[in-house]
Parts: C-alpha cells; sequence; structure tokens
C-alpha cells in the first residue's frame, strides 16, 4: 500500500482527518487516484488509512485510524454503526439520512432512506469508484432492494467527476409520498432537489412552526414547502411561500392540496420579493429565511455574510410589533459568530429589538463532530421581536 508522509503540525496531528497537499512531505509507492494510502508521520510511525485523490484539494481522508481496505465488510461494519446511532436516539428509520459522509467514518458517502428506497450520492473518487459495494453493502445491512444513485452535485467536479444519476440496484423510482409528523410530501428522486427533501431541516419546521398559530406567515427559500405546510397546519392565519424555482413551487402546490392546506406558492427570488414588499408596506407575524448556501468557498463567505444581512433587514423592517423570525444558515463557510452579527447588524439598522427564543442546529442524523469543524453547518436563530423598546 502506497504511504504519505505528513509535516509536523498538519491538522492531521489536532485530531483532524484531512490532508492538504501542502501538508505531504513526500509520498512512497505511487499513490493511485482513488486508492487507498497509509498515512504516516516523518518517522514512519502509522496514522492511519486515507482515501486519496491528487485532483482534490484535499489529497487525502482519513477514513480509519487502523490499516483498513475499502472491502463489503468494511461498507457494511460502517453502515451498521451509522444505522445503530440514529436507532439509539431514537430517528425515525424510514426517513432519515442514513449515513452522512466522514462524520459516519464514510469521506464522501450520503445515504438517504425514504421507506423502501436508499439514495446514495458519493462524493470523493474513491467512494464513487465503489459505490456498487457501497450499495450491496446498505442493501443488505437495511434489507432494502432499491438503491438509486443521485450524483449530480456540482462539489463533484473538485474531485475531477462528472454528474450521473441513475439506479444502481432495483429500478427507477417514480415519485411516491412519504410522511412526517403528520404532514404529507411528495418526494421524486429521480427529478427533485437534492435527494428529495431537506432531512437536515426537519425537526426545525415543527419547531419553527411551534408559533405559527394565527400569525401571517412568508417562508422564504421554500423548496417544497415545508415550513410553510406546517405553519398551515397549526392554524397560521395566512401563509405565503417563496420560491424561484417553477418546479418546486409546483410541489409545494402539490403538496398543499394533497394536505387540504392553504398555502400561496410564489415563484420569485426572494431578495426581489422582499424589496418590493416592504416598498409597499406589508407586514408578516412570522418570516421564515432558509436560503441556499451562500458560500460554498471561503472566498464567498464575506458575499454570504451581506446576503444574510439584506434579507434579515428587509425581513425585519416587515415584521410585525410582536412578530417571529426564524433565520437560518447552511454555508460551511459561515461560522456561528459571524452569522450572529449579520442578525445584529441588520437590527441596528432596522431599529428593532430582539429576543433570542432558541438556537437551531442539524438534527443527529447529521452528526457534528467537534473535532472536525467542518460537519456543523446549519445554524439558526429564532427570535422574537419586543415590541415598544
Ligand atoms: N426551506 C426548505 C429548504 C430550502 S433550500 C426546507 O426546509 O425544506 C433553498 C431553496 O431556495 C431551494 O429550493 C432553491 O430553489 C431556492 N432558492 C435559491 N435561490 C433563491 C432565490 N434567490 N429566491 C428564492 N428561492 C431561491
Amino acid at each position: 500500500m502506497a504511504s504519505l508522509y505528513i509535516r509536523p503540525r498538519a491538522r492531521i496531528f489536532h485530531g483532524h482527518d484531512w490532508v492538504y497537499a501542502s501538508e505531504v512531505e513526500r509520498a512512497s509507492g505511487s499513490p493511485v487516484d482513488g486508492s487507498v494510502v497509509t498515512l504516516k508521520d516523518l518517522r514512519a510511525r502509522p496514522l492511519g488509512s486515507a482515501i486519496y485523490n491528487s485532483r482534490s484539494q484535499i489529497v487525502a481522508r482519513r477514513f480509519s485510524r487502523q490499516r483498513q481496505e475499502l472491502d463489503p465488510d468494511f461498507f457494511r461494519r460502517r453502515i451498521a454503526q451509522a444505522v445503530q446511532h440514529r436507532e439509539r436516539h431514537g430517528m425515525d428509520p424510514r426517513l432519515q439520512r442514513v449515513v452522512w459522509s466522514k462524520s459516519d467514518g464514510l469521506p464522501g458517502v450520503v445515504l438517504d432512506r425514504y421507506g423502501d428506497l436508499l439514495v446514495l450520492q458519493t462524493l470523493t473518487l474513491a467512494m464513487d469508484q465503489q459505490r456498487m459495494l457501497i450499495a450491496d453493502a446498505a442493501a443488505s445491512v437495511l434489507g432494502i432492494d432499491q438503491v438509486y444513485e443521485r450524483n449530480d452535485a456540482p462539489v463533484r467536479a473538485a474531485e475531477g467527476m462528472d454528474p450521473r444519476t441513475g439506479p444502481l440496484l432495483g429500478g427507477v423510482p417514480g415519485p411516491f409520498e412519504v410522511q412526517y409528523d403528520g404532514v404529507r410530501f411528495t418526494v421524486d428522486p429521480s427529478g427533485g432537489h437534492k435527494t428529495g427533501l431537506y432531512l437536515d431541516q426537519r425537526r426545525n419546521h415543527g419547531i419553527v412552526a411551534a408559533v405559527a398559530k394565527g400569525r401571517r406567515v412568508l417562508d422564504c427559500f421554500s423548496n417544497q414547502g415545508a415550513f410553510a405546510l406546517f405553519c398551515a397546519r397549526v392554524g397560521a392565519s395566512e401563509v405565503r411561500a417563496v420560491e424561484s424555482s417553477a418546479d418546486c413551487c409546483s410541489a409545494i402546490r402539490a403538496n398543499a392540496a394533497v394536505n387540504g392546506l392553504a398555502v400561496e406558492a410564489i415563484e420569485a427570488n426572494a431578495f426581489d420579493f422582499l424589496k418590493a414588499e416592504e416598498q409597499a408596506g406589508a407586514r408578516y407575524g412570522l418570516i421564515i429565511l432558509d436560503p441556499p448556501p451562500f458560500a460554498r468557498n471561503k472566498a464567498a463567505a464575506g458575499d454570504a455574510l451581506r446576503g444574510y444581512k439584506e434579507l434579515q433587514l428587509r425581513a425585519l423592517k416587515m415584521l410585525d410589533p410582536d412578530g417571529i423570525l426564524a433565520t437560518f444558515s447552511c454555508s460551511h463557510h459561515v461560522g456561528e459568530a459571524a452569522f450572529l452579527e449579520t442578525l445584529v447588524d441588520a437590527s441596528v439598522d432596522a431599529r428593532r429589538h430582539l429576543r433570542l427564543l432558541q438556537r437551531l442546529t442539524q438534527p443527529l442524523d447529521h452528526p457534528i463532530l467537534p473535532h472536525l469543524p467542518e460537519t456543523e453547518y446549519l445554524r439558526g436563530l429564532l427570535l422574537d421581536a419586543l415590541p415598544g423598546r
């Protein structure tokens, strides 16, 4: 097995699992892209096994502290461990992210379960090459015979891989219905956004909706309408969902109809919509802001912060005196402190006093590992306005 010799002070010596090209002193045994390498310190002491790709900025990603090959037994073991973690914490087994990449010891592997279907993404070269093994292992651990590959995430380009979608086991799934917390959704794995639903927001839909009763709600960046539908269900006085994708707007309308709920889907750019509404003097009792990741790399973090601030400022100007704001960031490169600062800036400019009701985060099927800070990406703030101050 080829080896990489890692320079002192590299992040791997501080518990991290990533190796950047600049951290490699030398290689031995000509490592091949997509293969497993052994990591060693400069005294040749082993640091574990990693997947290698010279085309990626992160040339090696450690997946085990031991010597380990990518074989069927390894995949079955890792998937079983991931399943056990979710079971132990009482997560709905039929609708969950079963494996989330490095957080579950399988860098680049994302596996979602929707009832009797598994949806697989392999975002690193080594895992992509092993995707049939992974599909087989997942199918056997979970007793499922349909695995669909949804490999069209743009991040694959960073590993030099083309987009690809299609069935790995079983046929092409048509659209079907799933339910959680009493709301029905149509999932279309071969057509919808991401792999279907935004499972990372699943718990937050109910938490935010719990304050929606009697309020006029605006759900911005609604995707398939999840926040909007949950708010309508608890008795919001009116619910509007803003979404730029026409397909998503159709999905919102269809989901509303199937649940017998009143949600108005508005196809628009949320920035433009908020501006127009503000100018028209609109008022809302609850505004939800859940934009896509604005910062896909460190360099874009500044733009992301400006984006968050603009959205929050416009929302705060339209909030009822006792209104509630739910604001989210899923940008990996925007930290807690910076996100909070955008909100403080926006509230100062809007001359609104806010009180934090709850910090919101990602659920346990998107595990956060403190030694891998990149695993924490979803941040949310639920706040109410203090009238008359
Ligand atoms: N709130 C959703 C997830 C939102 S994902 C949920 O909880 O399930 C972000 C969504 O924003 C995507 O559906 C995307 O199509 C939409 N989007 C991206 N840019 C937008 C824009 N400028 N205006 C409105 N919607 C946008």
